[in-house]
């Protein structure tokens, strides 16, 4: 049985760790599909024309070094305003989405748009503050010595990029629970988590 776990929400939320968390808990695959337009930001960097790089995409560039960084997340936000890039990218994703044994994707339009039948549906956020911290105490560790406020502006600036573009607009599905981190442990939010879809999953028919 194939059994799909729509993640969405904005940067920073701390939607990667309970991604991989509900993942690891329930033994499906995981795919982080920031990624994909990582790769594509990455690609226009290089150069490359931003549609030439979404359809050349291959699984093996998702391992790619240095997708990382707020350079190349601030290029991903300006490709994955393009239609034609974000179409580019629909079926890489839904055939992960369908894969055997099920799979749980995160990005930004998962629930809303590239699986709204996923059997599972998250938005988790937290405030542009906490999300702002919480990358700039990430970066510290990292040996940066970047500014909270810089680190703010951008998640800003990305959140408005993100939620207010025509094409997929970030934004909570219909049926989707949302969850909230600003005042939760890594440990509390992966609970909700897992909560929450064995709800969704015990009330799902069959
Ligand atoms: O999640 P991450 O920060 O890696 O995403 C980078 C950028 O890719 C986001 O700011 C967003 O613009 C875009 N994205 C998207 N749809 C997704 C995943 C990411 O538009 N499903």
């Amino acid at each position: 049985m194939s059994f799909t776990i729509a993640i969405d929400g904005p940067a920073a939320a701390g939607k990667g760790t309970v991604s991989r968390a509900v993942a690891g808990h329930f033994g499906l695959a995981y795919l982080d599909t920031g990624l994909l337009y990582r790769v594509v930001g990455r690609k226009v960097l290089d150069g490359v024309e931003p549609v030439e790089a979404a359809q050349g995409l291959v699984a093996e560039d998702l391992r790619a070094e240095g997708l990382r960084g707020a350079d190349v997340a601030q290029a991903a936000s300006r490709v994955a305003a393009i239609p034609e890039v974000r179409a580019a990218l629909v079926d890489f994703q839904r055939a992960f989405a369908r894969r055997a044994g099920g799979a749980v994707l995160d990005g930004r339009d998962i629930g809303t748009v590239i699986c709204p039948e996923a059997e599972a549906k998250l938005f988790v956020t937290a405030s542009a503050e906490v999300r702002a911290r919480r990358r700039w105490l990430e970066l510290r560790e990292a040996g940066s010595d970047v500014e909270l406020e810089a680190v703010l502006a951008d998640v800003h600036e990305r959140d408005a990029r993100d939620t207010e573009r025509s094409e997929a607009p970030l934004r909570p599905a219909d049926d989707a629970v949302v969850l909230d981190t600003s005042d939760l442990s890594i440990e509390e939010a992966v609970a909700q988590a897992v909560a929450a879809v064995n709800a969704a999953r015990d009330a799902a028919p069959g």
